[in-house]
């Protein structure tokens, strides 16, 4: 179900809407924080953000709230709060939106989590290359502290919170959350093996609550309209995924964006809507739902959820186009939700291309700490290369397969199954196209030149 929102994008595009006056003016900035940290103990923050079931909005779904109650004190360290703004998923280009356009609702957001999960400094990690993203959060900042707002009493409370930017060092891996913890403290970004997880030894070896920047960013609407009403904002909210998110939608369309709706809006709703429809006015052909970790949809595949148990039998028969747009969903389709953009390729889109695409990039930002992952990831990419070469045989084909089960559940972090699960799920979708491919039948000549831009 389609419903356009404007929660976090009301400022987006006015004159001037990234800072101070237009965040106090448009949507009443700050008041929420204040209200917070001057009427509410931290343990009520949490127990209330629980209930605005926010899914985390990085890729993984993590439930916020809960990720916060994780936190306990510690009697000789402090806490810390880390954003993870490093967005360098392919297709993913949500964040930047929120941090070059409203960057106050990130600051007023970390004030509220900081009070929550008992820290008193926020981290925000910043992809390298997003210079506009750097230079607006450290306005915001510099707002933020002009009026108090952030600073050791916030709106009178003796609890001092200060909102620190650290530039990212320009490799896709750091967008992990222990990579980028390593690389925070200063150390080569190489993930580190969870448990323990960032609550109990996070940065600096202190507890740690890592979120991502949207998350962050939703928090002070959700405590405007409070959170249970925020979570019912959501079309799916039975599923425990609530409230309203950023949608994205890039490749093969005519509108490619980032749109701000209620959470529950459809594939179909993405594509046609909200992106325009496909370029060309072509059929569409198979979407990347959620990043390019996320396995692809042909467009012609249709739910098979017989169970009444399932999360997706209301679906069941129906277009997966038509399936809403959530973690358990999408989870129930054999795919993820991920960073909820979408990547559409049209009619006459090489899948082998794309999926040549996707290995090369695995294979240059895998770290190399775990052999399954350095050394698969560039054996799929030597098969990819093969197969538009049109030197790969029916053998190395099937090799593919073992290749990529034997990346999963083998490797310190995800980005082992990031890598093998979209390579499974190209194979899956299009083993014709790829025996095509083998038999010499389709050739990589055609293919470089239809290859979706990732
Ligand atoms: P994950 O499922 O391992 O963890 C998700 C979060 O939950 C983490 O913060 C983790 O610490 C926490 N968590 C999980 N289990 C826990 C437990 N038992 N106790 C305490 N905390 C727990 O996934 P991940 O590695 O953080 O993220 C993978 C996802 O990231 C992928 O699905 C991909 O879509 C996404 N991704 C996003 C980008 C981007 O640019 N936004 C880039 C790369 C990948
Ligand atoms: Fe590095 Fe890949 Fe291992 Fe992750 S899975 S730690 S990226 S080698």
């Amino acid at each position: 179900m389609l419903k356009r929102t404007n929660y976090l994008t009301k400022v987006y595009g006015l004159p001037n809407g990234w800072q101070l006056p237009a965040y106090e003016r448009e949507v009443r900035g700050y008041e929420t924080a204040r209200r917070v940290l001057t009427t509410m103990t931290p343990e009520q923050v949490v127990t209330e953000a629980k209930k605005a079931n926010i899914r985390g909005r990085g890729g993984a779904g993590f439930p916020m709230g809960v990720k916060w109650s994780f936190m306990k004190p510690h009697p000789t360290k402090p806490a810390y709060l880390v954003l993870n703004a490093d967005e360098g998923e392919p297709g993913t280009h949500k964040d930047r939106t929120i941090m070059e356009l409203n960057p106050h609702a990130v600051v007023e957001g970390c004030i509220i989590a900081c009070y929550a999960i008992g820290a008193h400094v926020a981290y925000i990690y910043v992809r390298d290359e997003l210079h506009l993203s750097k230079e607006r959060l450290w306005s915001a900042i510099k707002e933020a502290k002009a009026k108090g707002y952030l600073g050791p009493r916030p709106f009178g409370k003796e609890y001092a919170v200060d909102v620190v930017v650290h530039t990212g060092a320009g490799a896709y891996i750091c967008g992990e959350e222990t990579s980028l913890l390593n690389s925070l403290e200063g150390r080569r970004g190489e993930p580190r093996l969870k448990p323990p997880f960032p609550a109990q030894a996070g940065a600096f070896g202190c507890p740690t609550t890592v979120n991502n920047l949207e998350t962050i960013a939703a928090v002070p609407s959700a405590f405007m309209v409070g959170c249970e009403e925020f979570s019912k904002l959501s079309a799916i909210h039975h599923l425990n995924d609530g409230g309203v998110r950023l949608f994205g939608v890039n490749g093969h369309v005519k509108n490619p964006g980032v749109f701000e709706c209620a959470v529950g809006v459809t594939l179909r709703e993405l594509i046609y809507d909200l992106g325009g429809g496909i370029q060309g006015d072509k059929p569409l052909f198979a979407v990347i739902p959620g990043g390019s970790s996320t396995p692809v949809l042909r467009a012609e595949e249709v739910v098979n959820a017989p169970d009444e148990k399932s999360p997706l039998h209301p679906w069941h028969g129906k277009s997966v186009l038509d399936v809403p747009l959530g973690v358990d969903t999408f989870r129930g389709l054999g795919t993820m939700l991920g960073t909820c953009c979408a990547t559409v390729m049209a009619e006459g889109t090489d899948p082998i291309a794309a999926f040549h695409n996707l290995m090369q990039f695995y294979r240059h930002e895998s770290c190399g700490q775990c052999t399954p992952c350095r050394e698969g990831s560039g054996w799929l990419f030597r098969i990819a290369e093969k197969l538009l070469e049109g030197t790969c045989s029916m053998e190395e084909l099937n090799e593919l397969h073992d290749i990529a089960n034997n990346i999963m559940g083998n490797t310190i972090c995800a980005f082992g199954e990031g890598t093998a699960m979209p390579a499974l799920g190209f194979l899956k979708k299009f083993r014709k196209e790829f025996e095509a491919y083998v038999r010499g039948e389709r050739s990589g000549k055609h293919a470089r030149l239809t290859a979706v831009p990732l």
